[in-house]
């Protein structure tokens, strides 16, 4: 499926000049200034669930990552049906003439962990509040870095808000057969283009372990803006998970084994929380109280 190809020249190095004609900005600056400006991360009196979570901050740093749009592991994720089970679109046929993947994670701050750690079966409101405003912030983002890469004359996509982004929820299918985990996933998995990006590597839980931890959003963008990759300083697909096992204690369903994960359990337990918070809820558990929760665990841990 070709989903975007358009003609374009390359006449800027991002980095030299910003939208507004300032030099010397960088795209991890403009990640940071607009995900952290209090009218985008702190939940606002009308939004609030009640007076403890009003100025809620949503989020901390972010850091990004950056692929060469022809890695070889996109064209892997798309063709091995046990990784994406073949739904993977890789990005040269989102953008026939791409040549970067931009991945960003955005932590969430400390309250929105913390929030959800005092009761280990519900959600918090902390965590409801980053599930709903927070996916719309990150929608902003997508749609502000793309707007601003466009206005430097690149092409631009971020899959996540495209209109060609299909994501699969087994248990909100009408199916007429046990589910397996092969009936969950998208088009465009953010976990395994940040992979790519250098950005961590997979734990237990199927989450991505960063630098900074596995408790937060993701994001990305195809572009035809050039710029180096990022050294991904791990060779397997669990080099940053400990094997600790907490992971397992703590989720609720017992929807993760050392074997591996039972989205189905996972996502049925979800649905509940579906019907009494509205779409977007998940549980979050494995994410905190966890040695990965704010960083790359010790082996030992
Ligand atoms: S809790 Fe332990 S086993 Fe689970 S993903 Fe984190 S480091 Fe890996
Ligand atoms: S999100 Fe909740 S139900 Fe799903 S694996 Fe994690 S702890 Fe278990």
């Amino acid at each position: 499926m070709n989903v975007g190809f358009r003609n374009c020249i390359i006449y800027h190095v991002f980095g030299m000049r910003d939208y507004t004609g300032e030099i010397g900005i960088t795209l991890e600056k403009i990640v940071e200034d607009f995900i952290l400006d209090p009218k985008i991360n702190h939940v606002s009196k009308e939004e609030a669930a009640d007076e403890s979570v009003v100025r809620l901050e949503l989020f901390d740093k972010p850091i990004i990552g950056y692929a060469s749009a022809n890695d070889e592991l996109f064209e892997k994720f798309k063709t091995d049906e046990k990784i994406t089970h073949g739904r993977f679109i890789p990005p040269r046929e989102w953008m026939e003439d791409a040549k970067t993947v931009i991945s960003i994670f955005v932590p969430y701050s400390k309250q929105v962990k913390k929030g959800n750690s005092r009761n280990m079966r519900e959600p918090s409101k902390e965590w409801l509040h980053v599930r709903r405003e927070g996916k719309n912030a990150i929608d902003k983002l997508s749609q502000h870095i793309k707007e601003i890469l466009t206005q430097q004359g690149y092409l631009c996509i971020a899959p996540g808000i495209d209109d060609h982004y299909e994501e699969i929820i087994g248990t909100w299918l009408d199916i007429n057969r046990p589910l397996t985990n092969s009936d969950y996933g998208s088009n465009w998995s953010q976990r395994h283009v940040a992979y790519v990006t250098g950005l961590g590597t997979f734990g237990l839980s199927k989450t991505l372990i960063t630098k900074k931890g596995v408790t937060g959003a993701f994001t990305s963008l195809i572009t035809n803006m050039e710029h180096e990759p990022t050294k991904r300083d791990y060779q397997g697909i669990y080099d940053n998970c400990s094997m600790c096992g907490a992971c397992i204690n703590i989720c609720p369903v017992k929807a993760i084994t050392f074997e591996g994960k039972d989205y189905t359990r996972c996502s049925k337990f979800h649905d509940e929380f579906e019907i009494k918070y509205g779409p977007g809820n998940g549980c979050g558990k494995c994410q905190v109280k966890v040695p990965c929760e704010n960083g790359i665990p010790k082996k030992n841990q």
